[in-house]
């Protein structure tokens, strides 16, 4: 019955319950969230991602790192150099 709340009289409700993380809820927004925290191995920077491609890139050092099965191999052994004509 969502129809009996009472406003402005200071209802102290559960605080703080609905903020609780839940991992991997959402994997759209667990993917985001994974990019954003992604950087270049080597100059700690931040990674363009390509979805058609699927691979990242770091124009710091032009490297191109892949992606493989939605997991991005983070090694900077396994990057490929970016081909000189491209740009970001
Ligand atoms: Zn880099």
């Amino acid at each position: 019955m969502p129809s009996g709340s009472v406003r402005g009289r200071g209802v102290s409700g559960p605080a703080g319950a609905e903020r609780a993380a839940v991992p991997g809820r959402d994997t759209s927004v667990l993917k985001q969230d994974f990019l954003d925290i992604l950087v270049c191995p080597k100059c700690k920077g931040k990674l363009e991602y390509d979805e058609g491609e699927q691979t990242l890139t770091c124009w710091e050092c032009r490297l191109r790192y892949e992606i493989d099965d939605d997991i991005p191999i983070m090694l900077i052994d396994k990057a490929k150099p970016v081909p000189p004509d491209e740009s970001p």
